[in-house]
Parts: C-alpha cells; structure tokens; sequence
C-alpha cells in the first residue's frame, strides 16, 4: 500500500494528526489558494454509498487545488461485471489517476488493496472508520477550544454502527481528550465508555449528535421521531443545559427533529455548517499529503 495512503485513524500517531490539522489551519486562512506544484494529479472518486458532504468537499478541494477531479459512476462500472475493487484500482493506475478517493460499505475494503501502488484515501468504509470526518471534527473543535487535549466531549446516538463515533473514539483518546457515548441500549458498542446523556451534558464541552444508520440495519420499531428526539435527541431543554462556551457538532445529514431539535441546528451553539466548512481544508490537507508534500512550516 502507498505509505501517503490515508485509510484509518488508527494507522495516525498524534504527530500525523497534528501536521494534517496544522496544514488544514492553513489552508483555511493563509494558504487558500495554494495549488499542488504538480504538472499532472489526476484523481479518481469511488463513492459505492450516498454521500454529499465527504464526495463534493472532495471535489471542491480537488479543483482548488489545482487537481482534475474525475467521478466514476460506481453504479456504470465494470464492478458491476463481476470486476474486483483490486482490480477496478489496478486499472485506474494503469490509466494513469495518480490517487483514488473510495467510500464502500464494506468495513477495511482497502485489505483487498495491497499492491495498489497510488494512494488510496477513505471516504467512509461500513461502520469502522470516516479519517477525513474525524479530522475535520477535531479541526473544528482546535478552533473553538486551541487543544483537544483535557477536552470533554459526548457523542450521543446509533453508537454501534457509526464510522464516525469509532474514528472519534481512536483520535480523541489518543490526543487526550475525555471521550464518552450515550444513546439507546441496543447501540452500545463493546469498549466505548457509556454514560447517562442527562447527567452528562452538562459537563461536556463537545455534544455530538448521531444520525441512526438506518442503511445498516439500525431501526427505532415503533418508536416516532418525535418519541426519539423526547427520549434519546438533543432538544431545546437539555442544550439549554450545556455549559458556558460548550458546542453543539454533527457530522450531517441530520434528520430535524429525530436526533436534533431542528432549531438547534443553526443555533449559536451549533458549529455543524462549520464543520462542512472545515471538511474542504481538512480533504486539501489529506489530498497534498497524498501526494508526499511535506506540512507547511508555520
Ligand atoms: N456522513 C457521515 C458518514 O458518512 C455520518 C452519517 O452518514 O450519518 O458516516
């Protein structure tokens, strides 16, 4: 695998993190329209889920950066032929795409990608891992708050099957901050630390709503949205218990007023657009890495 591949928060020490999140600081302030020193960086993107967000800041970053940017209608693919991913990868190298950004619902798909020679960077792989949602969390939350470490953050909802509380869970500890869970019994997942949302919202700095990953199975039965957002969501009543200077974040698509009180969403605790945001510096950072460019001296 190419070693500027960015496919876990795992394969991240605290330093990766930090020069990533450094170089992301950057572009979105002094570096904005800096451009990859490259004659060619054609990249190719391989969205095998929904996504709007991670695919068009992508592409956003993609085209600031000075990238071409190609699209490849998973769906209109030879995968549908019965083509491997490998070998679906192998092709695109051949063709020669200089990196490939793949989101697959298949939990570690890039095992199937050793002895791809060009980088590979995930989009979202099933319920394991989301780098580049990770990053830009972390990047928002260094802006609000100038360290991640001593940091108390609660993610709260469909725990079990969300990338984004695992990704969270490995960079958050590993950076120092306190990182805790919440949400319906039944998505508890082994070895996150669970508490009680109500007594613990008001000692969190960070509250981070999830979306229920209904595409993986999870259902609420007979349970209403509005019975969710009362029992399990972020409502008016419980932000309202936030502490001073706390933040409300979501990595979308939220569904107003089953997680989220729908007003809470541009609500001036809410840094959720912010995030969207930071998702274009966070892709430019992860795609100039890609490409074995060292980070920027600050
Ligand atoms: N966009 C995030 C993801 O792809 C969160 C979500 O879909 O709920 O995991």
């Amino acid at each position: 695998m190419n070693k500027n591949s960015l496919l876990s928060m795992k394969d991240l020490s605290a330093q990766d993190i930090n020069d990533i999140l450094n170089d992301a600081l950057l572009f979105d302030d002094r570096y904005h329209d800096w451009q990859l020193p490259v004659k060619k960086a054609l990249i190719a993107n391989l969205f095998f889920e929904a996504s709007t967000r991670t695919h068009y800041s992508f592409v956003s970053a993609e085209k600031q950066l000075g990238c071409m940017s190609v699209d490849i209608a998973t769906e209109l693919s030879s995968i549908i032929k019965g083509e491997t991913l490998y070998d679906t990868i192998r092709m695109l190298e051949s063709a020669e795409y200089d990196a490939v950004v793949i989101r697959h619902t298949q939990p570690a798909y890039w095992k199937q990608l050793e002895g791809v020679g060009i980088p590979v960077i995930n989009g979202g792989d099933g319920a394991n891992d989301h780098p580049t949602q990770c990053l830009l969390d972390l990047m928002t939350m260094k802006q609000e708050f100038g360290a991640i470490e001593g940091l108390n953050v609660l993610i709260c909802g469909d725990i079990l099957h969300s990338r984004v509380a695992s990704s969270n869970k490995a960079a958050l500890e590993l950076l120092g901050a306190d990182v805790s869970f919440a949400g319906p019994e039944m998505w508890k997942r082994e070895g996150f630390r669970h508490v009680d949302f109500d007594e613990a919202i008001p000692e969190a700095d960070v509250v981070m709503m999830l979306r229920i990953q209904r595409e993986r199975g999870a259902s609420t039965g007979e349970m209403s949205g509005n019975e969710y957002l009362q029992t399990y969501g972020l409502t008016k009543e419980r932000a309202a218990r936030m502490k001073k200077g706390a933040i409300i974040m979501h990595p979308a698509p939220f569904n107003r007023n089953v997680e989220i009180d729908g007003d809470l969403v541009e609500c001036e605790r809410s840094r959720i657009y912010k995030q969207m945001h930071n998702g274009v510096a966070v892709r430019k950072a992860v795609i100039k890495r890609a490409f074995g460019f060292k980070p920027f001296e600050v």
